[in-house]
């Protein structure tokens, strides 16, 4: 049981861990091992919000693995002071050893009920096991809810660090959400418009959670990372496990550059032509007039001069997304 302690991950992956499925740390913690992967902390003292911590739902995605995994280990220690309910995931097993994105399909297309109608991916039962992991645990909650799906991007970005606000339908942003996230030294929000098949959107609507896609740098394999870079983002969560009562200076206004998802350029044939660099940065401005990407008659063409792009991909199958085009945004009025 000692190694529990200093790696979670290989004692969550480890087939033996789920005889041995719930035990109390040290520091007093009640650690619960829920399946491969999920590992879910409650303080010793009554805790009424609850935070779910993800990564590695893209396998290749290794810092914030290494980071929740650094975290946890401290909480275990009783070196980082743990005031939340706590429920860390790590996402896609299979595809991490192997130092892959995914093994038959993109997770992060398969939540929102997705993994339905793509039975036959490895990944469907397991998005489909994270979905009731995260409603499992929100259910419980009696407090605040906080879901943040940590990433890194495939390509560099013009903002090294963003967050992606899933659509919310009725409900209002939240201003200390967008506090909080400028403390992580997130550069720029993006604020969908649309449903989508991610992990932060279905905590987001189908448990209520302030949930968030963070893309916090580009990816590298595991021990290459210089997690120097992630700071940022390490103490804030550091910070927020100890204090979820924080107080942040209020979000004005304008504290953070916010973007709008506009279009997605859709690759419809074989004959698609995107008109970027490979290696082309996310959020790279597109001048006024600028043809983004063809496909037989169909021409995107940049409008107004402050559209940018972001994930472009020209190699997807046809039918899917190309790219998205975002433009600046302001918060809706509530
Ligand atoms: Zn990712």
């Amino acid at each position: 049981m000692r190694e529990h302690h200093h790696d979670f991950l290989s004692w969550t992956m480890n087939p033996a861990s789920a005889a041995t499925a719930e035990w109390q740390l040290p520091s007093g913690v009640q650690a619960r091992w829920l399946d491969y992967g999920i590992v879910e902390l409650t303080p010793a003292t009554a805790a009424a919000d609850a935070l779910l911590l993800s990564c590695g739902v893209h396998g290749n995605e290794t810092a914030p693995v290494e980071v929740l995994n650094a975290i946890l280990a401290d909480i275990a220690a009783g070196k980082q002071a743990l005031r939340c309910r706590l429920l860390v995931v790590f996402g896609n097993l299979d595809a991490m050893r192997l130092g892959k994105r995914y093994l038959d399909y993109d997770m992060n297309r398969l939540f929102n009920g997705a993994h339905a109608r793509q039975p036959e991916a490895r990944e469907a039962a397991r998005a489909a096991r994270l979905e009731q992991a995260a409603a499992d645990f929100f259910a419980a909650a009696r407090g605040r809810r906080w879901h943040y799906d940590l990433h890194t991007a495939i390509r560099g970005s013009v903002f090294e660090k963003f967050a992606i606000y899933p659509y919310l339908h009725e409900r209002p942003h939240s201003r200390a959400q967008l506090a909080w996230l400028k403390s992580c030294q997130v550069e720029t929000v993006l604020l969908h418009s649309q449903p989508a098949n991610t992990y932060s959107y279905f905590s987001s609507r189908h448990c209520q959670a302030d949930a968030f896609t963070l893309e916090l740098g580009k990816a590298r394999p595991f021990g290459q990372n210089d997690l120097s870079r992630f700071s940022g983002i390490e103490q804030a969560l550091r910070r927020l496990l100890a204090e979820p009562e924080q107080k942040l200076p209020d979000y004005r206004d304008g504290d953070l550059p916010l973007f709008r998802a506009k279009y997605d350029i859709v690759k419809h044939s074989e004959a698609f032509r995107l008109h970027l660099a490979d290696e082309v940065e996310n959020f790279t401005a597109l001048p006024d007039g600028y043809l983004i990407a063809e496909d037989g008659d169909q021409r995107y063409v940049a409008a107004g001069g402050e559209e940018r792009i972001l994930f472009p991909n020209p190699t997807v199958k046809p039918g899917l997304r190309a790219g998205i085009v975002v433009a600046p945004a302001q918060l809706p009025a509530d």
